[in-house]
C-alpha cells in the first residue's frame, strides 16, 4: 500500500474576477467606444488627440450593491500625458472656461500660462474662466492650487493635507490659492461648500436618493453642473445648490443613461 504524501504549495494566494464580454474588443475597438459614448452625450471631440500605439487605458470597478463604494483597478500600458504643444494648437477663442483634470502637473501648469498669456492678450473680449480639480491625495498636486480661478479640492486630497471637513478645507486652501480664487469643496453626504478670500462660507447639504446606487463619478458630476451653473451666472448658492442636487440624483441611480 502507497504511504499519504504531504505536499507543501509555496506561492500566492489571489482572487480571480472575471469579467464575461460577448467578443473581446479589436484593436481601437475600445477607443470607438469611448468616441460612440461621447457623441451619444454630445461631447465635441473636435479637439481630441488621438494616439497610435498604444492601448486604452481601462479600468475596473467593483461596486458595491450594499453601500455604493467603489474599487478601481486602473491599468494605463503607455498612453503618453497630452503635451503643451498638443494643447497649444487649440483656437482658445471660441471658449469661455476650460477645466484641468489634476494630473500631468508639469504640462497643465505650462497649460494654464497659455491661457493667462491668451487672457491678457485679449483684455477686450471676455477673458476665460481656468478651473482646476486636484482630486488624486497626491503631494505633487501642491503646484496646481495657486494657479486656477475655481479650484475643486477633493475629500481624498483635503484628507491627504489633514484636513477634517469641507469648511476647514476651503478656509486653508484659499491662503495659498490664485488671488480672489473660488476653492470649492464636495464632501460625499455632507454635501458641499464653496468660498473665496473676503467673503463668507456658501454651503449645500446632499440629496440623497431613496437607494444609493452607484457612487462612481459622483464628483465628476458635482464638478461639471457646478461649472455649468457658474459659467451662466447662477450666484455661489444656486450653483452649490444646483451640483449637489444633480450629484445626489445620479448616485441613485446606474451610471448617466437615466439623464440622456
Ligand atoms: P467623489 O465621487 O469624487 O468622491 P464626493 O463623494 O465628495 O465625490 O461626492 C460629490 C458630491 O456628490 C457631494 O458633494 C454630494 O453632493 C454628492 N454625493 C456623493 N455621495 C452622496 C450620497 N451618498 N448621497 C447624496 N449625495 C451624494
Amino acid at each position: 500500500m502507497s504511504e499519504q504524501l504531504d505536499i507543501l504549495c509555496v506561492g500566492l494566494s489571489c482572487l480571480d474576477i472575471i469579467n464575461e464580454v460577448s467578443y473581446y474588443p479589436e484593436e481601437d475597438m475600445d477607443c470607438r467606444f469611448l468616441l460612440d459614448d461621447f457623441a451619444k452625450y454630445g461631447v465635441n471631440t473636435d479637439h481630441l488627440v488621438e494616439v497610435g500605439g498604444c492601448s486604452c487605458p481601462t479600468s475596473c470597478v467593483i461596486l458595491s450593491q450594499t453601500t455604493g463604494s467603489r474599487t478601481i483597478i486602473h491599468a494605463n500600458a503607455g498612453l503618453p500625458e497630452l503635451s503643451v504643444d498638443d494643447f497649444s494648437k487649440v483656437d482658445l477663442t471660441v471658449f469661455d472656461w476650460i477645466h484641468f483634470e489634476g494630473r500631468n502637473v508639469a504640462n497643465v501648469v505650462k497649460m494654464i500660462e497659455v491661457v493667462r498669456k491668451h487672457n491678457q492678450k485679449h483684455q477686450d473680449s471676455k477673458s476665460i474662466t481656468i478651473s482646476v480639480e486636484v482630486e488624486k491625495a497626491k503631494a505633487e498636486l501642491d503646484a496646481l492650487i495657486p494657479l486656477p480661478d475655481v479650484l475643486f479640492v477633493s475629500k481624498d486630497y483635503a484628507k491627504f493635507k489633514g484636513f477634517s471637513n469641507m469648511a476647514e478645507t476651503v478656509e486653508k486652501i484659499q491662503t495659498q490659492a490664485y488671488p480672489g480664487c473660488l476653492v470649492i469643496c464636495p464632501w460625499g453626504e455632507a454635501g458641499a461648500s464653496m468660498g473665496r478670500e473676503g467673503s463668507e462660507l456658501v454651503k449645500s447639504p446632499a440629496f440623497p436618493p431613496t437607494k444609493v446606487v452607484d457612487t462612481l463619478g459622483a464628483g465628476d458630476t458635482f464638478n461639471a453642473a457646478t461649472i455649468f451653473a457658474l459659467s451662466r451666472g447662477y450666484s455661489h448658492s444656486s450653483s452649490i445648490t444646483f451640483a449637489c442636487r444633480l450629484a445626489g440624483a445620479k448616485v441613485g441611480v446606474q451610471g448617466w443613461e437615466a439623464f440622456r
